[in-house]
């Protein structure tokens, strides 16, 4: 189902980049769903399986684009106001019926067609009404607030394309162009596991030892945020035998297996020693920090997403890396969020050779320009690192130190959440 080229993992010792699994993820990762129509109620946040083309013009006729009057330009007199008669009325959705005349003036509302012939429209606030007639000032160029009929679309344009993640001003200009369905992938589905013998269900009595399951309630929003129709299956005991049966299981009737935790090289890292066994991995240690184990794999025929079981580890992996997996997966094409240059507010001493997402909260600086200030608590297990910030400053691989007032890269959330 899956077509992960099976040769990617040959890296030795040597840890993998960030850009090196974006490149790897870009290459291997197609669309694993097939096309289906989506009205278009439900088509925002789905990806476009094939271009769309318009089959006709929007707006389909010229139109007023202001409440005023439509004359000829060439009646208006160029030096001085003009006196015409109001001679008939066009609201919006009525058409005059007859062809316009010289030297006479039509009632016109914003949207209605304009009256053949006519070219020009003045403003009803630059107008006075004597009588039935209407006095017009002098100074208008020709085709004034006139829109032409294909301005928004021409027939036979293609407005939105294949690979596209529909936006509700996409599926807006769909239905200007008199469209009902998007042709769009079906969801992706996606079995979501928490994986450990302390990792307990919220609600559940707390044992020794055990700690509440953030992870899965995270990750499941993230992915249907994403779009993807997820299972939750729960938390798995850190047991071999279980953990492979779970993952086989669940590989038969989903599209992708997404688990947190057991991906270290410990005994009790049974995930990570499951997929070794039977399935294939692309991408495991990488240089990046939080997040250093991250598997990136298929088994069983379905692509394989071990995340960190650190909270705020699986969570930065998540956006960074296996967010554009599954939005590739699922049909996407642009899954290159948006980062954005920001002052740093810190300076910070850095390990050369691995890419840093430091949490950030983004505030205005005296100039004006937006400051990165770093999350004082950076451990990858604190999740409220992820609460009280804006977005990641991401630190290149060759860089030791950042100085203050810096300019930073800085991923904002709002660009890859929701
Ligand atoms: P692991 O990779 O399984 O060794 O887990 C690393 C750390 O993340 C450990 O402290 C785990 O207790 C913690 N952890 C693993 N899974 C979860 C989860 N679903 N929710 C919260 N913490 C977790
Ligand atoms: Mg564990």
């Amino acid at each position: 189902m899956v077509q992960l080229t099976d040769d990617c993992f040959a890296h030795g010792d040597r840890l993998m980049t960030a850009d090196e699994a974006l490149a790897l993820i870009a290459d291997v990762a197609k669309p694993v769903t097939d096309p289906e129509e989506v009205g278009l109620d439900a088509a925002p946040g789905r990806i476009l399986a094939h271009d769309v083309v318009s089959e006709r013009d929007v707006p389909p006729h010229p139109n007023a684009a202001v409440d005023g009057y439509a004359v000829f330009h060439e009646d208006l007199d160029p030096d001085g106001e003009t006196r015409l008669p109001v001679t008939g009325r066009v609201p919006a959705g009525h058409a005059l019926g007859r062809p316009a005349r010289h030297n006479e003036a039509i009632r016109i509302f914003t949207g209605a067609p304009m009256p053949d012939g006519l070219d020009t429209i003045l403003m009803q606030e630059d107008t006075r009404l004597e009588d039935d007639h209407v006095v017009l000032p002098s100074g208008i160029r020709r085709g004034a607030n006139r829109r032409h009929a294909g301005e928004d679309i021409k027939s036979g344009a293609t407005i939105l394309k294949a690979g596209h993640r529909l936006k509700p001003q996409d599926v807006g200009l769909a239905a200007s162009a008199g469209i009902t369905s998007l042709p769009c992938y079906t969801k992706l589905k996606v079995a979501l596991f928490s994986t450990g013998d302390e990792v307990t269900e919220p609600g559940e009595p707390l044992k020794p030892g055990a700690i509440y399951d953030a992870n899965r309630y995270a990750v499941a929003g993230l992915l249907r945020g994403l779009g993807c129709d997820v299972t939750d299956l729960g938390i798995l005991p850190d047991e071999g035998p279980d953990t492979r049966q779970a993952i086989s299981e669940a590989a038969r009737n989903h599209h992708a297996l997404m688990t947190s935790g057991g991906v270290s090289v410990g005994d009790e890292d049974h995930v990570r020693q499951t997929i070794m066994a039977q399935g294939t991995l692309h991408a495991w240690y990488m240089a990046i920090k939080p997040g250093r184990p991250l598997m990136l794999g298929q088994t069983d025929g379905v692509a394989f997403i071990g995340l960190p079981g650190n909270p705020a580890a699986a969570i930065v992996t998540f956006l960074r890396f296996a967010r554009p997996l599954i939005l590739r997966l699922g049909g996407a094409t642009n899954v290159n969020p948006t980062t954005f240059v920001v002052r740093a507010a810190f300076d910070r001493k850095k390990k050369s050779g691995r890419r840093e997402y430091v949490r950030v909260h983004l505030e205005r600086g005296n100039d004006g320009l937006l400051e990165a200030h770093a999350f004082e608590r950076e451990g990858a297990g604190i999740l409220s690192s992820l609460v009280d910030t804006d977005g990641l400053a991401e630190l290149p691989e060759d860089m030791t130190q950042l100085e203050k007032g810096a300019m930073i890269e800085v991923l904002p959330f709002s660009e890859v959440i929701g």
